[in-house]
């Protein structure tokens, strides 16, 4: 089936499937063999080399939902982003990275390019000029996140793509946030986007997963370093994955919605005192996002008023769950300060904006009615508990 003509949902279900021609059954058959027959000498099928049916079948898929050319799948969304940025960058080489990034990101950067001679400069501002005044000779990449963790800021997407063009860099995009039915960047220019299929891909919080996509030839060269390091997706999961998309588009237009309708809520609720969601015409990005986005996504935070608890209301809540983790079909709450930023210093955190009051939530697909009972009755409980100190 042609890909490239069919709408998003269509390809969610159809595009990128193992055909069961055995019993031609619905659904992918699954193949968990690690040992295949030779069929030609460039035919070496192995897990690790990335050509299980099942992994090229889900590929596929990937691709197609990202406009891409080619995508490869790993067993996280580390594995994806370590593997792409050192597929590119080696000994001598620069690479520009906006601040506000995925905390695993940032510690891979801090923690390990080091060893490697690789240099990075961070981009503190959304502004297109700081990241030209960042880019140097030996800089090869130029990395971006948007809408970004925990604060939801947005980079002009095409305006990076254009000016690394212009400078001969490649761009990569954690796409994570907005997941594919929300922003596509390969369509604004971007060279390879990166995604950790643990979160809106995978979608119901039991897979570990990673993707990147891009062309033909940007893939070959992540593929030569992929088979080395060993990153690859177990085959089981590869399974669990391809049927989690099926509901990709679904799943996320839905949490768009009770995202915007929440986030509007929150804005004019007393107990509140900032929200941050780039669906927000408050959003000092609100007029980027519009332009690259088509729905504003799932994720959103926001500070409560002085005086009142952040981990007190969290824990007040009942249907709201606090985890770790994001993009599941339920809803999840967490404290970057506590959790997710916890590694990073106090000046950094406050560096990038991250108030100890913070909370980021992830809407889930529940009934946008329950949600707010669920964060009301928690205000109520807190007020009254602090009306009894
Ligand atoms: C979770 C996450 C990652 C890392 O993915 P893992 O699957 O946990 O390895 C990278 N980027 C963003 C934006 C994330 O939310």
């Amino acid at each position: 089936m042609n890909s490239t003509k069919k709408g998003f949902n269509t390809i969610c279900t159809h595009i990128g499937e193992v055909k069961d021609t055995q019993f031609k059954g619905a659904v992918s058959p699954i193949y968990l063999s690690t040992s295949y027959a030779f069929e030609g000498v460039d035919t070496k099928r192995y897990p690790r080399y990335f050509n299980t049916p099942n992994q090229e079948a889900l590929c596929k898929k990937i691709a197609a939902l990202e406009k891409g050319e080619s995508s490869l799948i790993f067993g996280s969304g580390m594995a994806a982003i370590s593997t792409t940025l050192l597929a590119f960058l080696g000994q001598g080489d620069h690479v520009v990275l906006q601040r506000a990034l995925y905390g695993g990101t940032a510690n891979l950067i801090n923690e390990e390019f080091n060893k490697y001679g690789i240099t990075h400069s961070y981009v503190q501002s959304n502004n297109i000029e700081e990241f030209e005044k960042a880019i140097e000779p030996n800089t090869k990449v130029i990395y971006i996140e948007t809408p970004s963790n925990p604060l939801l800021s947005i980079v002009d997407i095409k305006a990076i793509a254009d000016l690394a063009k212009r400078k001969g860099v490649i761009t990569m995009i954690d796409n994570t946030f907005a997941s594919p039915v929300n922003q596509n960047p390969i369509s604004m220019g971007i060279d390879i986007v990166l995604h950790s299929a643990t979160k809106y891909l995978g979608g119901h919080s039991d897979i570990l997963a990673g993707a990147v996509i891009a062309s033909e030839k940007n893939i070959e060269t992540i593929f030569h370093l992929a088979k080395n390091l060993g990153g690859s997706l177990s085959d089981f999961t590869v399974w669990m994955l391809e049927r989690s998309i099926k509901t990709l588009g679904l799943r996320v237009k839905q949490q768009n919605k009770n995202a915007k309708n929440i986030a509007k809520w929150l804005e004019k609720h007393d107990d509140v005192s900032k929200v941050y969601y780039p669906g927000l015409t408050s959003h000092p990005d609100h007029h980027i996002a519009k332009k690259q986005m088509k729905g504003y996504g799932g994720m959103l935070s926001f500070e409560l008023k002085e005086g009142l608890d952040a981990s007190k209301f969290q824990k007040a809540l009942q249907l709201i769950k606090s985890s770790m983790s994001l993009a599941g079909v339920e809803s999840t709450i967490l404290s970057p300060t506590l959790t997710s930023h916890a590694l990073l210093s106090e000046e950094e955190r406050e560096a990038q904006g991250i108030k100890d009051g913070l909370l980021r939530f992830s809407l889930g697909i529940e009934e946008k009615e329950d949600l707010k009972n669920d964060i009301e009755q928690a205000l109520q409980k807190i007020k009254i508990l602090a009306l009894e100190h």
